[in-house]
């Protein structure tokens, strides 16, 4: 047990113990609010932190670095970890429980079944990451049947798995309300992630473009340009004209469905991901024609 700044905050690594403790707070009727993460925090992931604290009694947050989301080649191996700063910025936010599972307590032995939806991962991050959405849908199964929370936060900067997320509740019958927080900058717009740390001085500097990109096209919707094309290939050259960046997509598309717009009458997400030397970042923003 550790202090917080006003609680006791509890680690659990046992899947089994976290299960018997998410009972028993269910069976003293309190709400349970999960936060998941793969941990490296930082001040996105603490907005959600703050936000679910008011949502109900009992703040959980996972830790877990989920091997079946990363691809071959993807960066599992060496993907930031901090669980003693984790701890302690999770004890000042108030956190009740911290969970973070072994993976290979989380997937025992002879593990098979997968949790894979049939529309939304073929598109955007979903065509260069092939299975990367039934690993993050199969894993947030996974931890709502371990936490049983009865809300989750998740944050609108990876939007595409929160529309999986929320598909999934429905199509599968979870009673948990999902809540999406918006996105997280740093002062200059880039949007927080724990990526962000592979990035050299010249590199974070061309890490803004996605975010110019956006805010780009958001300008140019309010004068009046309704051709997706011409947003798109404005936000790909404006990102080009920074060093380092190789695109991987630049998309509009419906936020339901993710499907391609071509001309916007209504709000419309675009979407991004742009390899900045070797680390792949991705942003997006809900474009609203006047
Ligand atoms: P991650 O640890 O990157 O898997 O993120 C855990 C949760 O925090 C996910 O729901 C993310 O969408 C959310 N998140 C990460 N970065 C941000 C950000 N900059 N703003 C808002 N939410 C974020």
């Amino acid at each position: 047990l550790r202090e917080g700044k006003d609680k006791t905050i509890k680690t659990i690594s046992s899947v089994a113990e976290m299960q018997a403790r998410a009972d028993r707070i269910r069976q003293s009727a309190k709400r349970i609010v999960l936060v998941p993460t793969m941990g490296f925090l930082h001040e996105g992931h603490l907005a959600l932190i703050r936000s679910g604290r008011s949502l109900g009694d009992v703040l959980v947050v996972s830790i877990f670095v989920n091997p079946t989301q990363f691809g071959p080649g993807e960066d599992l191996e060496k993907y930031p970890r901090n669980m003693e700063r984790d701890f302690a910025l999770a004890a000042q936010e108030s956190v009740d429980i911290v969970f973070s599972p072994d993976a290979g307590d989380l997937y025992g032995q002879g593990f098979e079944t997968f949790v894979a939806l049939q529309r939304l991962p073929m598109h955007l991050c979903g065509l260069s990451r092939p299975n990367h959405f039934r690993g993050v849908a199969t894993v947030v199964a996974k931890l709502f049947n371990v936490v049983q929370p009865h809300v989750a936060v998740f944050g609108e900067k990876d939007f595409q798995q929160l529309q999986v997320v929320r598909r999934m509740v429905k199509d599968l019958n979870f009673s948990i309300a999902i809540i999406g927080h918006p996105t997280v900058r740093e002062p200059d717009g880039l949007a927080m992630s724990s990526r962000n740390c592979y990035l050299s001085s010249p590199q974070r500097r061309s890490a803004v473009s996605l975010y110019l990109a956006l805010q780009g096209a958001q300008q140019q919707v309010e004068k009046g340009i309704r051709k997706a094309s011409e947003l798109i290939s404005s936000a790909e050259e404006l990102i080009r004209s920074y060093a380092d960046t190789d695109i991987d997509y630049v998309a509009v598309c419906d936020p339901e469905t993710l499907e391609g717009v071509d001309t916007i009458h209504r709000p419309v997400l675009m979407a991004l991901a742009v390899r900045v030397g070797k680390t792949r970042l991705i942003d997006n923003m809900i474009l609203t024609p006047r």
